[in-house]
């Protein structure tokens, strides 16, 4: 007996809804548990990393088992999150393995129109992880993402001005 919990039927239509209307086979799916803490979270296909999680945070992969792709979750509490995990591995699945532009269009695409009603959650968890995300959240017109990028290019703006002060006074 596998101690696997089974795949939520979501995943599986999900992804068949996703796939036939990018053009593309859905993948396998795989799921388990995520660890209650100490997880350890150094991700290369998952959304994000976390040093300790309570639970409720998922994260997943695009794996190679064999010459087969599989999507594996690690699924937490929050079905949201889950989903929002899930979707973001269905983006690799669909548009690669890279962090590309061309990744988070695909990315943001799936968000919108299978998670809108959670954007500002899916922009929350991933304008941490890369910047390039939210570059493609603004592209893609979520609400909050234009202006979290201003508020992180005027940080810029003012860490460097603190530098050259700095190198000024020196
Ligand atoms: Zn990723």
């Amino acid at each position: 007996m596998s101690r696997l919990p089974p795949v939520p039927d979501w995943a599986p239509a999900l992804a068949a809804r996703a796939c036939a209307r990018e053009g593309t086979a859905p993948p396998e799916i795989l799921w388990g548990r995520v660890r209650r803490r100490g997880h350890p979270m150094r991700l290369q296909g998952g959304v994000a990393s976390y040093a300790v999680n309570d639970g409720h945070l998922s994260h997943g992969q695009l794996q190679r088992a064999g010459g087969r792709r599989v999507i594996k979750v690690w699924a937490g509490v929050d079905e949201r999150d889950a989903r929002l995990v899930f979707l973001h591995e269905l983006a690799h699945w669909i548009a690669g393995d890279a962090h590309a532009p061309a990744f988070w269009d695909c990315a943001w695409r799936l968000y919108r129109r299978y998670l809108s009603a959670h954007l500002d959650f899916a922009l929350a968890r991933e304008a941490p992880y890369r910047v390039e995300a939210i570059k493609a959240a603004s592209r893609a017109g979520v609400p909050g993402a234009a202006r979290m990028l201003e508020e992180r290019a005027a940080a810029r703006t003012r860490s460097r001005r603190g530098r050259r002060a700095a190198v000024g006074r020196a």
